[in-house]
């Protein structure tokens, strides 16, 4: 559930909103000064903010500025006159979006949705570009395809990769030679499950330490394998 942080001086308005915004299913706090609305917006862990411009205390100008140099999450603000949105825009503060009061709570709840969308585009997208697995001393690099071992990187072939990072991405899962087989290796490949046992000793022999007592993949007497964690 996303959370929603409400800075809002005037009552019936923040009540508004955070009702309308609740009946879609986001969870929201109100903070009714700068002061406080500043402190929950650097400290709360908040998806989206809507912040009214003219609050006692800081006001919405600083806030924004100020939340923005630590986080990188859609602040939409709020203004009742029309010449602070353009005064706003021009500052470059960062902020998101603009709306101006007054403003009907369905427009608020469709905008902030669409930010929160587009938000959680960008940030899985990044997360892909940087697709790192870390479990103990293994590190792997799904884009880039390399792997360090306490910090030393280690060559692997294409089959020996796709084994260990299907393994590390499923940990505590225990695998048949079959399904690793199946998994791994095109339908038509020649080899069999032996395959399997040939490439697990290879990477074995490049993570473990002591490659008869495995710390990473472990053997599974009359099953298969599993990556513990
Ligand atoms: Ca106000």
């Amino acid at each position: 559930m996303s959370r929603i942080l409400i800075i809002e001086d005037e009552e019936a308005i923040a009540d508004l909103e955070k009702d309308y915004l609740e009946l879609s299913d986001f969870e929201v706090e109100i903070r009714n000064n700068g002061d406080d609305g500043l402190k929950a917006g650097l400290n709360g862990d908040y998806d989206l903010i809507v912040l009214d411009l003219m609050l006692p205390g800081i006001d919405g100008f600083e806030i924004c500025k100020e939340i923005r140099e630590k986080k990188n999450i859609p602040i939409i603000m709020v203004s009742a006159k029309k010449e602070d949105i353009d005064k706003i825009r021009g500052l470059g503060l960062g902020a998101d979006d603009y709306i101006t009061k007054p403003f009907s709570p369905s427009e608020l709840v469709a905008r902030v949705k669409a930010h929160l969308a587009r938000y959680e585009r960008l940030t899985s997208s990044q997360a892909e570009q940087n697709d790192i697995i870390e479990i103990r001393g293994i590190k792997i690099d799904k884009t880039a395809r390399r792997v360090w071992i306490d910090g030393e990187e280690k060559a692997f072939t294409g089959k020996e990769f796709d084994l260990l990072t299907f393994l590390a991405e499923h940990p505590n899962h225990v695998y048949s030679k079959d399904e690793l087989f199946r998994e791994i290796w095109d339908m038509d490949s020649i080899g069999d499950i032996a395959t399997v046992t040939v490439h697990i000793k290879k990477i074995r022999e490049k993570i473990e330490y002591d490659s008869a007592n495995p710390q990473y993949i472990e053997t599974i007497w009359g099953v298969g394998y599993r990556f513990k964690i």
